[in-house]
């Protein structure tokens, strides 16, 4: 089962919890495009015009919220890295897709790898669920290692297979950090 979403208003893109989203039964993955945020925002700025014949204008909704985050874009960002800081804090998944994340990233980046993993990062997560929790229920951080380092500029799809990595224990979760 899916457990986090990445909004697609491209003003916000902020990855979320399903449960930030509201349910529709219609879309594929069972949960509306836009965050519970974006939707609500939108939908008070539709609110708010409705008495201005504004609506009428398709680019109005899309102007409104490209403006609002252009102007907000500080402070969401602001906001962004702190619900990120205090979700990797509180949630073991989380923890370890964005780690995971972050080394794939880097690794992208470091040899210019644009090529296929193989597997989502849902994937991954769901495939080392089990372990992680584990090790974050003793108050340890989930540490995900390469067994096998390979040579440098290996495609990623080796390196970071699924059965070419293992989770171990790592350093206390530190709650005051
Ligand atoms: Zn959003």
């Amino acid at each position: 089962m899916k457990e986090f979403k990445i909004c697609s208003n491209k003003y916000c893109k902020k990855e979320k919890s399903v449960s930030d989203f509201y349910k529709n039964k219609k879309l594929k993955d069972g949960y509306q495009c836009w965050c519970k945020d974006c939707m609500k925002l939108s939908l008070n700025n539709w609110k708010n015009n409705t008495s201005n014949n504004v609506i009428n204008n398709k680019d109005y909704n899309k102007n409104f919220m490209k403006n609002w985050y252009k102007e907000n874009l500080i402070e969401h960002k602001k906001n962004v890295v702190e619900y990120n800081r205090k979700r990797t804090k509180e949630d073991c998944l989380f923890f370890i897709r964005q780690t995971f994340n972050n080394y794939l990233n880097a690794y992208r980046r470091l040899y210019n790898d644009k090529s296929d993993l193989g597997y989502t990062l849902d994937q991954f997560v769901e495939h080392f669920s089990n372990q992680a929790k584990e090790i974050w229920n003793k108050g340890l951080k989930p540490r995900i290692i390469k067994i096998n380092k390979y040579k440098k500029e290996t495609i990623i799809s080796k390196v970071y297979a699924l059965d070419n990595l293992k989770i171990i224990e790592g350093s206390k979760i530190n709650v005051n950090e």
